[in-house]
């Protein structure tokens, strides 16, 4: 994999998606606002962190 704008491949993979903080599912949203889990349906969500890169 060539890593050419790594900016742009970062955000599509980090924007947007929060994590339910009781199953740690992911689900991609606009806002934190009004976004439910799909898998147990709470409303605790948090952004995804971005994974730590291999150095
Ligand atoms: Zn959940």
């Amino acid at each position: 994999m060539v890593k050419i704008r790594d900016a742009d491949a970062e955000a599509r993979m980090y924007k947007n998606v929060f994590v339910c903080m009781k199953c740690n599912a992911k689900t991609k949203g606009k806002t934190k606002l009004n976004l439910k889990c799909r898998k147990c349906g709470a409303k605790a969500m948090r952004l995804a962190k971005k994974a730590v890169k291999k150095a």
